[in-house]
């Protein structure tokens, strides 16, 4: 069964009765050369395993599938259990679990499904969780070789610019501090049934065995990070209180100790006064400063 093609897809959910879903963002890979590729930068040795996040109806599953020992597919649509079932039937090795990325826990279904075997994130994600979905990978150190993902091309540049580029966000931070990012090659938006209204990405991030910076308490960072990239419009000496509560006054301290200006904006600091900052004002809480 060719997976890959639009006429085979539509046959088949047309004989579901499936109907896409806009709010999962289902947006299925209908272009013969990507899914390979993307398996083939995910498993890199042999006797490796992969989860995927959103089989759909198994494109990239079947070619994990052909590669790995083991795939475990999340999918939190039911709607394509039958579908998979139907499109997956002659694999052995692929076991689809019904859930809601944002909410599983992953490491424990990582450790239950895989034992210590070398795993391999890999996924078309639903572009409306990319990013929280990344954080939450990161944040909670997902035990995995690699995570390469199909992502919007807004999103990928996003996720893989530089720290004080203006591209840069608060996923940016999180990135560059948790592993060493990697845009792969681009896919157009034709590549996919029903076509988006934007290309995309395939991106790899291959976590680092220890965080890039020394940041001293890492909950107080990434406050301090995600509230001032909200306002990332205003001065640090504004925009740094949304996340840690700090005062001006406290805040000014912090800045001085880190050689910034208060005039500075965040999208501007690069990870090393970022940290130096972030360090400075976290010492004040320590103090008690409010
Ligand atoms: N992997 C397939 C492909 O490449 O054609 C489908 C990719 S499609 C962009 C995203 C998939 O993620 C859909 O199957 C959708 O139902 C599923 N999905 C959406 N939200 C999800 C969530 N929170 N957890 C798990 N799967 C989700």
């Amino acid at each position: 069964m060719n997976l890959s093609s639009p006429s085979v897809v539509q046959k088949i959910l047309s004989e579901h009765g499936f109907h896409f879903s806009k709010a999962l963002g289902q947006n299925f890979l209908t272009d013969a050369s990507v899914c390979p590729r993307m398996a083939e930068h995910a498993l890199v040795r042999d006797g490796m395993c992969a989860l995927e996040i959103g089989p759909g109806i198994g494109v990239l599953t079947k070619e994990l599938a052909l590669r790995a020992q083991k795939v475990v597919a999340v999918e939190l649509d039911r709607r394509l259990f039958p579908v998979l079932e139907q499109t997956l039937g002659e694999f052995s090795n692929v076991k689809v679990v019904e859930g809601d990325a944002m909410k599983l826990p992953l490491a424990e279904l990582i450790r239950e499904e895989f034992g210590g075997q070398k795993v391999a994130l890999c996924a078309n994600l639903p572009y409306y969780i990319t990013s929280p979905l990344i954080m939450r990978l990161l944040e909670e150190k997902l035990p995995v070789e690699s995570i390469t993902v199909m992502v919007q091309k807004e999103a990928a540049e996003r996720l893989c610019a530089k720290v004080g580029s203006r591209d840069s966000g608060a996923v940016t931070v999180a990135v560059d501090y948790y592993a060493e990012p990697k845009i792969l090659f681009g896919v157009g938006r034709g590549c996919f049934t029903p076509a988006p209204k934007v290309d995309s990405c395939v991106i790899q991030l291959t976590p680092r065995k220890q965080p890039k910076y020394p940041v001293e308490d890492e909950a107080f960072f990434f406050a301090l990070v995600r509230g001032a990239f909200s306002q990332r419009r205003k001065t640090i000496l504004n925009s740094a209180s949304v996340g840690t509560g700090l005062s001006r006054e406290v805040l000014q301290k912090a800045i001085a100790d880190a050689g910034l200006l208060p005039t500075a904006r965040i999208e501007t600091l690069n990870a090393e006064d970022l940290v130096r900052f972030a360090n400075a004002a976290y010492r004040y809480r320590k103090e008690g400063a409010k």
